[in-house]
């Protein structure tokens, strides 16, 4: 509890999250080596002493998750998903388990003290073994958390994804884990048609290997009822985030225009990373 009271309520102490987290950033160096650093991304503060710090916003089932994932792997830097450590605690045996299943299998979002304190011991975690710089994947989900983040430290870039809605609802139905690896795929086939001025849409599904085929399970906040009322509580409590990194003109709007084989390049290509990743390739 004490991480909690010292993140919402950022103290002058050394060993205070906040403090940590500045005296982590001025100290460590970015991973990128300069001769491949990528191109400012458009909405981009160049901080070159320090690693990226990037948040991911958007609708639940939107693929926060993939693009965050594929860009840690490529920048060299924690991809943390508040969802991610939220079900961790929820397979624990731990005291908040009961308390937190019975809110996200809900829809629900859970209290802003319970994820601080989760985020703070993850980034701590993390500092303790090095790891700087982070794509927040999942956080923040209400003003509130966005502003005691931009309390404790700076924000380089918000990319906020886009999904129509019909075809958020199925890919979050077709979404499967394999319970070994941890590995996510979905089994949704979707063809969206065009409709009231919007166009077409196909995905492929993202269908797992043979030895996770047998192992996969379903979130169980994944069924229709649930993610509807996710994406009630998203528009009620997260879109006002969109709107408070606009206003700090940090946000990067991104339309998904299909699944991963369509959307990863333009994506690279909308943060102008597009040659970096053949450039790292090459290096490697
Ligand atoms: P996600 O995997 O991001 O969809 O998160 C799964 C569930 O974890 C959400 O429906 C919430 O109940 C909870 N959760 C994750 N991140 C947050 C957050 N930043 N604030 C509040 N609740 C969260």
């Amino acid at each position: 509890m004490a991480a909690i009271t010292r993140l919402l309520k950022p103290s002058p102490s050394p060993s205070s999250l906040s403090s940590l987290f500045k005296q982590s950033l001025s100290t460590t160096t970015a991973i990128v080596s300069d001769n491949i650093h990528p191109h400012q991304p458009l909405f981009q503060d160049p901080k070159p002493s320090r690693n990226f710090q990037w948040v991911f916003l958007g609708c639940p089932g939107v693929g926060k998750g993939t693009y965050a994932s594929r860009l840690s792997n490529l920048l060299g830097v924690p991809h943390i998903a508040t969802g991610d450590l939220v079900r961790h605690e929820l397979s624990s045996s731990g005291p908040l388990s009961l308390q937190l299943a019975e809110i996200v299998n809900q829809g629900k979002l859970v209290s802003d003290e319970i994820i601080f304190n989760l985020l703070s011991k993850r980034l701590e975690a993390g500092e303790s073994k090095g790891e700087s710089g982070f794509i927040l994947d999942g956080f923040p989900r209400t003003i509130r958390q966005a502003e005691i983040l931009d309390e404790v430290t700076e924000i380089d870039l918000v990319v906020n994804l886009k999904l129509r809605e019909d075809v958020l609802v199925e890919k979050c139905l077709g979404r499967r884990i394999c319970s070994q690896c941890g590995k996510g795929f979905n089994v949704a086939s979707i063809n969206a048609k065009a409709e009231n001025g919007r166009p077409g849409m196909s995905m492929a599904p993202l269908l797992p290997p043979q030895h996770c085929a047998s192992k996969l399970i379903t979130r169980a906040d994944d069924t229709e009822q649930v993610v509807k009322e996710r994406l009630r509580v998203y528009s009620e409590k997260s879109q006002p985030v969109e709107d408070f990194y606009k206003s700090q003109g940090k946000l990067m709007e991104f339309d998904l225009p299909g699944g991963i084989p369509e959307s990863w390049p333009k994506l690279l290509e909308a943060l102008n990373l597009d040659d970096y990743e053949v450039k790292r390739s090459a290096v490697a």
